[in-house]
């Protein structure tokens, strides 16, 4: 048992938590043992839960929007404060190395500090219209919001859709992933025990096919955010469409790196490297590497030499990788990088299902794989990447282009011309040039093509969190 992480969780709704009528288990992905179990929620909760925003609504959208930033920023004060031990919940649960998850956590305070400051910033506009009108929008909130999360990094991506929620003035109903539900309990009792009105933010555990479908099909949700995988996204857009309501969806990736032949191989390298963060299970991931022909061998030598040392352990040990999320999940990986192997691509390092406990899969490097094999289009959501040969800037696009997704890409070269022109030819909604990953509470983040609709972050999230009202006014004139 881990000290950071109680035996038993409820749901939490209305500011306490509630017993639900069933349960389920988080487990530790590095042994496979229990870690708690957690109350799992049923269409009735779902209902009490958009009820209980519903009725939070009022106070909370009248609020003086100065004073809902000063709770916000609260919240984030809360969380640095509890953020040892939040980063040591999701390491158990999500097996992530706790260095990266201390990372994560502060990224989760960053986000609630960043909206903190835009509460009384969101403002409309005074359209010029002919004399004796006066013409002006205003931004409101949606009202009740939805708010689905994926276990791959639960508390920033929670965050990353709760934040501007909240602080355009609407309440939250939460549904995490089954396999990580602990961190987005603790920061909504985190987020009360600092004064959040209760009602304001609540979570229901529980499985997506039940809790998620009652969630996001229900007539008194105004708004969903969806992060998770494509084919669960396409559900949950057709959910919203029964109720006419906007959807955000933060799906998944195939994303492309691309070193060019006059690239800082050393910067190049390092950066590259970072793929295996989160062991791989990271939605923007760059996996899909792309190498210019005249330093090809060289770099791919040199890089598998790398991740040949990369080291994997569990979380808490804070070593290169951590484990895989599930025993099912490494079987994935493991069956694309076998189906590699079947069609004639060699494995430069890893592919091997170790022994012993827990879910581990070591650092994985393909190279002769064909752009349309499998292995090179799905989302593999693991510590595995493909290595491609090009030889032109052209060339190279097309094949990167070459994907249903769009979320992420990452440029190496030092041709500043090249630089731009690849980044705006690039179908992405995210390109990072000579730096990997590149994310802050203040950049837009989203995705192209199925990777999704919307951005998350930056000033522009509010746009997804408010409705647009036009207020057209007879003013008259002194002579009517
Ligand atoms: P997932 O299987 O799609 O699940 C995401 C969430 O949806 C979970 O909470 C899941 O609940 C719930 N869900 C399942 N069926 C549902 C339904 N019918 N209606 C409503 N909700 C439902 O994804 P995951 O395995 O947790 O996460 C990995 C995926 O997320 C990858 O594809 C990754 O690329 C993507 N991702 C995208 C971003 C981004 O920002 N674009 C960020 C992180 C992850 P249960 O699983 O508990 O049943
Ligand atoms: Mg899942």
């Amino acid at each position: 048992m881990v000290d950071a992480i109680a035996d038993r969780y409820e749901l939490f709704l209305d500011g306490q938590w509630a017993v639900g009528e069933e349960s389920f288990e988080v487990t530790d992905p590095a042994t496979n043992d229990t870690l708690a179990s957690v109350s799992s929620g049923n269409e009735a909760d779902v209902d009490m839960a958009v009820h209980t925003a519903d009725d939070a609504l009022e106070d909370w959208t009248k609020i003086n929007p100065a004073e809902r930033g000063h709770l916000l920023r609260d919240i984030s004060n809360a969380i640095r404060d509890e953020a040892d031990k939040l980063a040591r919940i999701e390491t158990a649960e999500s097996g992530r190395p706790l260095s990266e998850s201390q990372m994560l956590i502060s990224g989760t305070v960053g986000l609630f500090e960043f909206f903190a400051g835009m509460t009384d910033k969101i403002q409309g506009e005074t359209i010029p219209v002919q004399e004796g009108r006066l013409n002006y929008t205003v931004r409101e909130p949606l009202g009740v919001t939805a708010h689905i999360i994926p276990w791959n990094s639960a508390a920033i991506i929670g965050a990353r859709s709760i934040a501007p929620a909240l602080a355009s003035g609407n309440t939250v109903v939460a549904k995490p992933a089954r396999e990580a539900p602990l961190s987005t309990l603790e920061i909504a009792r985190i987020a009360n025990d600092a004064g959040l009105p209760d009602g304001v933010v609540n979570v229901v555990p529980g499985k997506g096919s039940t809790v998620g479908a009652a969630l996001t099909s229900h007539e008194g949700v105004h708004g969903i955010v969806f992060t998770g995988s494509l084919g669960v996204g396409k559900t949950v857009m057709k959910a919203a469409a029964d109720n006419v309501v906007p959807v955000e969806l933060e799906l998944g990736g195939k994303s492309p790196s691309i070193v060019f032949d006059d690239a800082d191989l050393d910067n190049a390298l390092e950066n590259v490297l970072r793929v295996y963060d989160n062991t791989g299970q990271i939605c923007f991931s760059t996996n899909r590497l792309f190498v210019h022909d005249a330093i090809y061998d060289e770099f791919v030598s040199r890089l598998a030499d790398e991740v040949r040392e990369l080291k994997y352990g569990p979380g808490i040990e804070d070593r290169d990788l951590g484990p895989v999320i599930s025993p099912e999940a490494r079987e994935d990986i493991h069956s694309y990088v076998e189906g590699a192997k079947s069609e004639g691509a060699e494995i430069l390092a890893g592919g091997e299902i170790p022994t012993g406990p827990g879910n581990f899969y070591p650092a994985t490097l393909v190279a002769d794989v064909d752009d349309d094999q499998a292995i090179a289009c799905d989302e593999v959501f693991g510590p595995v990447m493909t290595a491609h040969r090009f030889s032109d800037e052209s060339e190279v696009i097309k094949r990167a282009n070459d994907t249903n997704y769009g979320l992420f890409a990452a440029v190496y070269t030092t041709d500043l011309g090249r630089a731009h022109r690849v980044a705006s030819e690039i179908e992405a909604g995210n390109v990072v040039v000579n730096e990997y990953p590149a994310t802050a509470p203040q950049v837009p983040f989203g995705g192209y093509k199925e990777s999704g609709i919307g951005r998350e972050k930056g000033m522009q999230a509010i746009d997804h969190y408010t409705q647009l009202k036009n207020v057209a006014v007879d003013v008259g004139t002194v002579d009517d």
